[in-house]
């Protein structure tokens, strides 16, 4: 997957699920999407791509960690030659040196003999030279041995400049070479930096994968256990799942803050229920049958709120929803667990995202329940909070209305 649709998808989702917040302090989290099928058959296949994008990434990983090792190797070759190429400037250098000297010896035995020829040639000196010949053949014959020398030693001296003129070319050569590995070695280093940056996409496509695997598998195993068929729709198999006094407000969700103390931006609170991730406009249904107490409208700390006073085995409760988008229940009306009471919101609701709610910013429901009924007075009400019944803990699922967590009620 590319960085720019990552992105996106990081956007999409945080649009529709968002970080939540909740009640009295800002709290942003990340909330999980849910498995998208709707039968165990469908979650298997959903498995299995994730299990195969897992794969991928695996793959790509491995295949752009060859090609890095590939990329080090020719730097380490190129590296290898640069040394090589000054050695060979070194030998040029130390050639120089020695033809340097050669020259000079070459030009001084000239020189010596150009002397000697001179004596020899001139007519003051022949006859003192030619007393010391023993026949004139010899003289003519050391006459032309000095003249070969002397063109044999010019010969060389030209030679030897050559030589000089070529190693100095060479040099330069060299030195451009040099230059061109290096370019080709900042430039791999450039390609190295690139793939790296990819593994790092390939890991976290990696490490999302295998969250989604880890969430589809539990998923799976919740409706196993719950005994529903492998193209049996989910929410009506988990609708016959054991019936409890309180009922979860929506048919699927998790928990993404708990009811109790907690630390939000280093500041620490009693968090007066818990928090469910989901999507703006969902349907809230009433968790007990009982009768709508009291509608708070558009409050800059709870936004819509719905109290609904109820008897749960004979007992008194108060149950209380936050963040409401829209309010579909009066003051007074009488409402079952079928009763819808609300939509969701929580998002569009904060004052974050222009609404006029300043203790939400993510798309999330808030529930909150008391011992005894709520009589309008907060201080009783909160004194009286309990730990919602049946949900499970922080970042846990909850697939039907009816599915319990911990002791029973
Ligand atoms: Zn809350």
């Amino acid at each position: 997957m590319k960085k720019s649709q990552i992105i996106a998808e990081v956007i999409v989702r945080s649009l529709l699920l968002i970080s939540i917040i909740s009640c009295y302090f800002l709290e942003p989290m990340s909330i999980k999407a849910a498995p998208k099928a709707n039968t165990l058959a469908g979650l298997r296949k959903e498995l299995k791509e994730y299990q195969a994008k897992k794969s991928k990434a695996e793959n790509d990983k491995k295949l752009t960690q060859n090609e890095i090792n590939n990329n080090k190797n020719q730097i380490n070759n190129n590296y290898k030659e640069i040394e090589e190429s000054e050695n060979q400037i070194t030998q040029a250098k130390n050639d120089i040196e020695s033809s340097r000297k050669k020259i000079e010896e070459y030009k001084k035995e000239t020189e010596e003999l150009m002397a000697f020829y001179q004596i020899m040639s001139g007519e003051n000196n022949y006859l003192e030279f030619i007393s010391d010949s023993s026949s004139m053949t010899e003289l003519i014959m050391r006459i032309d041995a000095v003249e070969s020398i002397a063109k044999y030693n010019k010969e060389k001296l030209t030679e030897l400049d050559n030589l000089i003129k070529d190693l100095n070319q060479k040099q330069v050569d060299l030195k451009n070479y040099e230059t061109e590995l290096s370019n080709k070695i900042t430039n791999l280093e450039k390609n190295i930096d690139k793939l790296n940056s990819n593994i790092q996409i390939y890991d976290d496509d990696k490490t999302s994968a295998e969250e989604e695997i880890e969430n589809i598998k539990n998923v799976i195993k919740v409706y196993e256990d719950m005994g529903c068929k492998e193209n049996e729709d989910l929410d009506v198999c988990a609708s016959r799942g054991e019936n409890n006094t309180f009922l979860k407000p929506v048919a699927k969700g998790r928990i993404t803050s708990v009811f109790g103390p907690r630390t939000v931006s280093g500041q620490s609170s009693n968090h007066s229920g818990i928090d469910i991730g989901l999507a703006e406009g969902t349907p809230v249904y009433s968790m007990v049958n009982g009768t709508v107490f009291s509608i708070t409208n558009k409050a800059s700390c709870g936004g819509n709120k719905v109290y609904i006073n109820a008897v749960v085995k004979g007992k008194k409760y108060t149950v209380v929803y936050l963040h409401l988008l829209k309010i579909d229940v009066k003051i007074g009306q009488e409402v079952t667990t079928q009763t819808v009471i609300g939509k969701s919101g929580g998002y569009s609701t904060s004052t974050k995202h222009g609404g006029y709610d300043r203790c939400t910013t993510g798309a999330h429901l808030h529930v909150s329940v008391a011992k005894e009924f709520y009589t309008g007075k907060d201080a009783p009400y909160r004194a009286n909070l309990i730990n919602p019944p049946g949900f499970p803990g922080k970042g846990g699922w909850f697939y039907s209305r009816t599915q319990w967590f911990g002791p029973k009620l």
